[in-house]
């Protein structure tokens, strides 16, 4: 089975260092240890040669443009004897933002280059981003509304109000993604929200009190009016975009009779194999586009294709 995107098994998270503020501030200052920017949600990259390379610093490079303090860091973990951090370079800073344009440095989402950059890169990025995003929506506390303040290496926020003292911890939405078969065909569907002409599997979020199972069947109920049955699960895909993980299914449709939901979806359809090798569809003009290749949902469809050879 291919391995997710964004969760290389190269990494070391190394939990056991997030108690240790010594370890994690002399961290800060090694020349093996590497800075992953978060840049407001977005990532930077350099075109090198032709090739898309993230940018990511040392601690000389960070020292010349924040010489007094470098800021927000995350201890994101270690891999090939280097340590990442993550850093926020979201804050406004003139010699900074200087530098990025004097090097034509492009801003923007992980997603766009991450099929194509290194595994181990990619999903510090990955990790970097997501564990951001979470800090940003956890400012203050949610029992008491006083500020939260940072601490074990960026995964715990802390409630500043010594009566509370709440620690709050990182987040991750669980969401199901199914492919719905019927005998040789698939069930594939549009959101206004995808990229033109794109189909993928349909998915949603799982509410509280209630198990995955149950959440796919509401889901494709809701979107397509299909009952499904033999649920078997697949794999799974971080996907901190901002924060989800993604939990891959397959599942087989009682009937072929869909009844949509125009409100929740543009359009589904069923594709055959051959369909989905050409990318036409006759009731689709000009033929359609399958999911992006580091999502699960390319994954579901390549593995159903490849169950077939
Ligand atoms: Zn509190």
């Amino acid at each position: 089975m291919t391995q997710p995107f964004y969760a290389s098994s190269a990494i070391n998270r190394h939990g056991d260092y997030r108690n240790n503020d010594r370890l994690l501030n002399s961290i800060t200052t090694e020349k093996n240890t590497k800075f992953v920017p978060y840049y407001n949600g977005k990532n930077l990259f350099m075109n090198i040669n032709e090739n898309i390379n993230p940018i990511i610093f040392n601690q000389e490079q960070l020292h010349d443009f924040f010489p007094d303090k470098i800021g927000n860091t995350i201890f994101l973990g270690v891999a090939n004897t280097l340590n990442y951090v993550g850093i926020d370079l979201s804050t406004p800073n003139q010699k900074f933002d200087f530098w990025l344009k004097e090097n034509n440095v492009i801003i923007d989402d992980l997603r766009k280059y991450g099929p194509i950059l290194d595994d181990i890169e990619a999903s510090f990025l990955a990790l970097s981003n997501g564990m951001f995003f979470w800090q940003k929506t956890h400012k203050f506390c949610g029992s008491c509304g006083f500020q939260n303040y940072s601490t074990e290496g960026g995964f715990v926020m802390k409630c500043s109000n010594d009566k509370c003292g709440k620690s709050h911890f990182p987040r991750t939405d669980p969401a199901i993604i199914t492919l719905i078969s019927f005998h040789d065909k698939v069930l594939l569907g549009r959101s206004p929200r995808f990229p033109d002409c794109m189909y993928s599997t349909l998915a949603g979020f799982v509410e509280p009190g209630e198990s995955l199972e149950q959440a796919l069947e509401r889901e494709v109920f809701e979107e397509v009016g299909i009952k499904v049955k033999n649920i078997k699960y697949f794999n799974s895909q971080p996907w901190p975009f901002p924060a989800s993980l993604m939990l891959g299914f397959f599942a087989e449709a009682i009937n072929d009779q869909m009844t949509i939901d125009y409100d929740e979806i543009e359009d589904a359809q069923w594709f055959s194999i051959n369909e989905l090798k050409s990318l036409q569809h006759p009731s689709i003009k000009g033929g359609f586009k399958l999911p992006r290749v580091d999502s699960i949902a390319r994954r579901l469809v390549d593995t159903w294709i490849n169950s077939f050879n």
